[in-house]
């Protein structure tokens, strides 16, 4: 069928809607009509040619929602008709990482993801002859997308889809940081260095988790208002060497737990200062590639310790029906992170946004009658 999709042809050109051509499903595989989807800061990074070479073209889009519309012959978890949010690692339940029970580590997923195809190494997307990438096997800034089906994660019918849009990137990614990696406890003190939409998430999952102290630290005013309400008790309005100071005054000493959320070489030297000996530095901020990062290594003595973490480091399929549980209580605020609405012709302005730190969250509305 032809669809309107959001292009990447090659990083420097802005992303334009195209008409493309979307193949049926395959077996394992569904059609999802898509509501709505957020634009993150990942889809800069491949936008810009951060994530490597051979990337394009690519239909972008990789947290999104929808309604199922067809199914593959061998699907049995989703049927059409029903509401699912996209997980961009669709975990093949048998290889190595996930047999170890990391299925945000799936090697299959891993693979194909990379290349740009769904998981038996091909693609559901052309334009004139031409193969199209799907972004994170995803490709959801399109007015419908075809993704395995362990890639759409069903969910309640009664969260709205343009908040449920937020579930399957943003919200796994920062809540997961929180409880799968550092397992924040009750009364720890965390920081969290960077507050856009991935960084207001980690600080909802510390407040969840019940941090006694929540320090969030950005350049923007705005974000840090945002963070606030969402739970933090201190803000600190810099990114540069006096941010340390700031932090370690706050907390005493250095938090238990600092969460790097930009994906910097200097931001995670802050985040590293920022935490008191045998304190944790997690840094969910996505580096380019290439990109080398330094700590001062005698610190090591101080039993501290940096690590990364990949998409929350839980069970998507598990985690994102709970969270929007959560979202249905009004435990987790969904609606609370989007600052902006667009459609697909507004993605290369939310770029724009991002790349200039503007906003925290913005939502592209696909289809106005789904999302609510
Ligand atoms: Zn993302
Ligand atoms: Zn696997």
């Amino acid at each position: 069928m032809r669809i309107r999709a959001a292009v990447l042809r090659e990083p420097g050109c802005p992303v334009a809607v195209e008409e493309v051509e979307l193949d049926p499903p395959r077996a394992d595989e569904v059609l999802v009509r898509v509501a709505a989807a957020g634009v993150c800061h990942s889809d800069v990074r491949l936008a810009d040619g951060e994530l490597g070479e051979g990337r394009w073209p690519m239909v972008l889009g990789h947290e999104g929602a929808g309604v199922v519309e067809a199914v593959g012959d061998r699907v049995s978890a989703v049927a059409p008709g029903d509401h699912v949010a996209f997980s961009f690692v669709p975990a093949c339940r048998a290889c190595r990482a996930c047999l170890a029970g990391r299925p945000n580590l799936c090697e299959p997923a891993a693979r194909h993801s990379l290349a740009g195809m769904l998981m038996d190494g091909t693609s559901r997307l052309h334009a004139d002859g031409e193969v199209l990438q799907h972004g994170l096997m995803t490709a959801c800034f399109a007015e419908r997308a075809v993704v395995a089906a362990a890639a759409a994660v069903k969910i309640p019918p009664e969260l709205p889809l343009w908040q449920a849009a937020l579930l399957g990137c943003g919200v796994v990614t920062g809540i997961g940081a929180v409880r799968n990696v550092a397992r924040v406890g009750r009364g720890d003190s965390v920081c969290v260095i960077g507050c856009g939409g991935v960084g207001l998430q980690v600080v909802t999952g510390a407040r969840l988790a019940g941090a006694g102290q929540i320090v969030a630290v950005d350049r923007s005013r705005e974000n840090l208002e945002r963070a606030r309400t969402r739970g933090a008790t201190d803000v600190v309005e810099t990114g540069d060497e006096r941010t340390v100071r700031a932090v370690r005054k706050l907390t005493g000493g250095g938090a238990d737990h600092a969460f790097e959320v930009v994906g910097s070489p200097e931001t995670i030297r802050l985040a590293w200062g920022a935490v008191r000996p045998g304190g944790q530095v997690v840094v969910v901020g996505l580096v380019p590639r290439g990109v080398e990062v330094s700590v001062p290594g005698i610190e090591f003595l101080s039993d501290k310790s940096l690590r990364g973490t990949y998409y929350g480091s839980g069970d998507a399929a598990r985690d994102i029906p709970e969270l929007a549980e959560l979202a249905l209580t009004g435990e987790l605020d969904l609606a609370g992170v989007v600052t902006h609405r667009t459609d697909l012709d507004g993605v290369e302005e939310a770029l724009g946004r991002l790349r200039h730190g503007n906003g925290a969250r913005t939502v592209v509305i696909v289809d106005e009658e789904l999302a609510g």
